[in-house]
């Protein structure tokens, strides 16, 4: 409606003059009003709201709906200024444009909110209408209202809903992502910075006390991060004055992960870091006293804290920040433990190591369906040198980056289920070897050993996958080695020990590599259906060194002797180990000193 009042931008200067000849002005205006609102109250349905002012915004009279709805009475009304009827919900940028509008001559439609004289508000979808006199000027202005305040409330509690969060009450992650793109575009607005921590013990305690357990988490970690934005005073609760910034906004952007957005940074970059990342780690320890007494004694929480500068002119959207705060977290500390949360900002050599990790493992799933993969084999000897088999060991042959080893692509061949193919590449071509073996008594006693990752072992298959295997080449399964080791039996070890057991059904031997190196368990390796110890590198080396390591040696030889299995040492490399190690009635060598992995041609 049209001001006059004191909030918006003043009226227009008078066009219009009132005072009509020969009769008084309340005379005129009178006539012409009855007139117009006669005409009116016919062409408008009875739900219209509808209202004349003077050219400087002064009520000259309403229709009764007007008078209903504003609870003034229409002696109160007529004579006042349209701003009497007004809320504050609208900024003075609105009326200014209203204005410049109708005072062209122009017809202004728009959604208003006004406020009646109880202080209720109610929402006007409203057409102004500019009414001129005889020689062009503008007369009056007419407003012509439908009463849509259900439909406003209808449509916030939709945007609402839309935009929260259900189970935390907060803004969600889609009303972040516009915030975030809108605030982007306001590169003149300054700098922002988006911080977000992600709570992995979310999972452990669904799993663990149940998800109503799990939700009550997540209320509590959202009351901490609500309460960084609510209380303007500087009491111990408001966490907003103890972090020394308030956000702008925070959000539930994951299913256990939080965002916050802080501006109004003064300063330059290296300014803008400095605060951000002390105020990154307030949060994070903020977040973890919260966290710590939600889990109780003896748990430490585990929270993964990043933030995203974004300066004006980055140009980055809402998904792109996003997008850097998931890569910042992944790489940056996870902490469990005194040390507490720090935070890991995000810096482009980031995504150049997300980037270059793709690629290679685009390069590595194009390797496999092109049967590029190269199994290199490393011979095992007994005491007297004499080759009683081999390991086969795994190599990637690239164009770009020639041989790969194992240990660049193994863990993320694992990671991305990549291994489940590699290692039935190695199964088949293990098989093909021990059947080519087979069919010479020179060669028909040697043993092929292969390693099983975790994902295989876990796979549900991988029995099926050695049957297969055995079978297609008509390999003897008694020469077949797989090497397992024992963290990666350790995390299901009824599970691991079950299939362990159906291996040995199909008469496949089961060695334990890397001995000494995982969970060394004498209590679960009494329980492994294994037949063979693979001591690992890290003991063989010391044996030459040291009393130590002699013992240590010792030791493990004793205990499998008293288990009943078979001893293989790794990674010898020179005669003085080998000498030390036959002395303590080690059955099989394996190291450098015998032989290096290499293509056989078989
Ligand atoms: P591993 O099973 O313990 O294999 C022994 C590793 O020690 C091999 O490294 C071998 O080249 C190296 N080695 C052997 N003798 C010596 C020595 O005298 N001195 C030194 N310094 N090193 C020696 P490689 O081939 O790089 O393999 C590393 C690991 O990658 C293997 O450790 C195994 O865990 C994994 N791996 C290799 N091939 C496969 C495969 O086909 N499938 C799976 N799942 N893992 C594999
Ligand atoms: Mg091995
Ligand atoms: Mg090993």
């Amino acid at each position: 409606m049209i001001e006059a009042g004191s909030e918006g931008p003043e009226p227009p200067p008078r066009e219009y003059d009132p005072h009509g000849e020969g009769r008084t002005p309340h005379q005129t205006e009178t006539a012409r009003l009855r007139r117009s609102l006669a005409e009116l109250r016919q062409g408008v349905d009875a739900h219209s709201i509808v209202a004349f002012t003077d050219p400087q915004g002064v009520i000259l009279d309403v229709n009764d709906k007007f008078v209903e709805l504003s609870q003034y009475t229409r002696e109160e009304l007529i004579g006042a200024p349209q701003s009497i009827v007004h809320s504050e919900r609208h900024p003075d940028s609105f009326f200014a444009e209203m204005w410049r509008t109708v005072s062209r001559g122009e017809i202004w439609q728009g959604t208003l909110c006004n406020r009646a004289k109880g202080g209720s508000e109610y929402w006007l979808a409203t057409t102004i209408v500019p009414l001129f006199d005889d020689e062009g000027r503008i007369e009056r202005y007419l407003s012509i209202h439908t009463d849509v305040t259900q439909l406003y409330f209808a449509e916030a509690r939709v945007r609402r809903l839309a935009y929260s969060d259900p189970l935390t009450g907060l803004p969600n992650r889609a009303m972040m992502l516009g915030h975030l793109t809108a605030r982007a575009d306001e590169a003149a607005r300054g700098p922002l910075v988006y911080v977000t921590a992600e709570f992995d013990d979310l999972l452990m305690i669904n799993d663990t006390f149940g998800f109503a357990a799990g939700d009550r988490f997540l209320r509590r970690i959202a009351d901490e991060f609500g309460r960084l934005q609510a209380g303007a005073g500087g009491g111990s609760e408001d966490g907003g004055s103890r972090l020394g910034r308030r956000p702008e906004l925070v959000a539930r952007v994951g299913s256990a992960a939080f965002g916050a957005v802080f501006s109004g940074f003064g300063g330059g970059p290296e300014e803008i870091e400095a605060e951000m990342a002390g105020l990154a780690e307030r949060l994070g320890e903020m977040l973890g006293a919260a966290v710590a007494k939600e889990l109780g004694v003896g748990v430490e929480p585990m929270i993964r804290v990043s933030y995203v500068p974004c300066l004006p002119g980055d140009g980055l959207d809402g998904s792109e920040v996003f997008t850097r705060a998931e890569i910042a977290r992944r790489f940056g500390p996870r902490t469990r433990g005194e040390d507490g949360p720090t935070a890991a900002v995000f810096e482009q050599s980031m995504i150049d190591e997300v980037r270059e990790r793709s690629e290679l493992v685009r390069d590595l799933r194009r390797c496999v369906a092109e049967k590029r993969l190269r199994l290199h084999l490393q011979p095992v000897v007994t005491a007297d040198r004499r080759v009683v088999g081999y390991e086969g060991l795994v190599r990637w042959a690239d164009e770009k980056r020639g041989l790969v080893t194992p240990a660049e692509f193994i863990p993320l061949a694992e990671r991305t289920g990549i291994i489940i193919e590699i290692g039935d590449w190695v199964l088949d071509e293990a098989c093909r070897i021990l059947a080519e073996w087979a069919k010479d008594p020179e060669t028909s006693e040697r043993t092929v050993a292969v390693n099983v990752s975790e994902r295989q072992l876990r796979s549900g298959v991988l029995v099926e996958s050695v049957r297969a295997a055995l079978r297609r080449h008509g390999a003897p399964p008694e020469r077949l080695r797989l090497e397992v080791t024992e963290s990666e039996l350790h995390r299901d070890l009824e599970r691991s020990v079950q299939i362990l057991e159906e291996l040995r059904a199909e008469r496949v031997q089961i060695s334990l590599d890397d001995f000494g190196t995982g969970y060394s368990s004498l209590n679960h390796l009494s329980r492994l259906p294994v037949q063979q110890l693979k001591i690992d590198r890290a003991f063989v080396a010391p044996v030459v060194d040291d009393e130590t390591g002699a013992a240590i040696v010792g030791t493990i030889v004793q205990l499998a002797r008293l288990m009943g299995l078979s001893i293989v040492a790794e990674g010898i490399e020179t005669e003085a180990q080998f000498e030390a190690l036959r002395g303590f009635g080690i059955d099989a060598f394996q190291g450098f000193l015998f032989g290096r992995p290499e293509p056989l041609a078989v």
